[in-house]
């Protein structure tokens, strides 16, 4: 379990996805854009949002010294219901 990454069991719930919204980097205690999992660039601790929400605070997490604390979208949360 110990890969550093966000882990997933079916992969018939995960589609990879190319948008800039994944490429931006978010202050601590910014509005959170999107819903889904943050990943802080620093140190890779993962977190849950809502969408609205105020992204962590610095130093609110055991960030590694010496980098970067800024949090990036690595999972968007698809609200909407999907009748196939
Ligand atoms: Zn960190």
């Amino acid at each position: 379990m110990e890969n550093g990454m966000a882990l997933y069991q079916s992969a018939q719930f995960i589609d990879t996805w190319t948008d800039p919204e994944f490429d931006k980097l978010h202050s601590p205690r910014t509005v959170a854009p999107h819903s889904g999992i943050y990943r802080c660039v620093g140190c890779g601790v993962e977190i849950a949002i809502s969408e609205g929400q105020l992204l962590p605070a610095i130093h609110a997490h055991p960030h590694r010294l010496g980098t970067r604390e800024a949090w990036q979208m690595v999972v968007y949360a698809d609200h909407r219901p999907k009748f196939t």
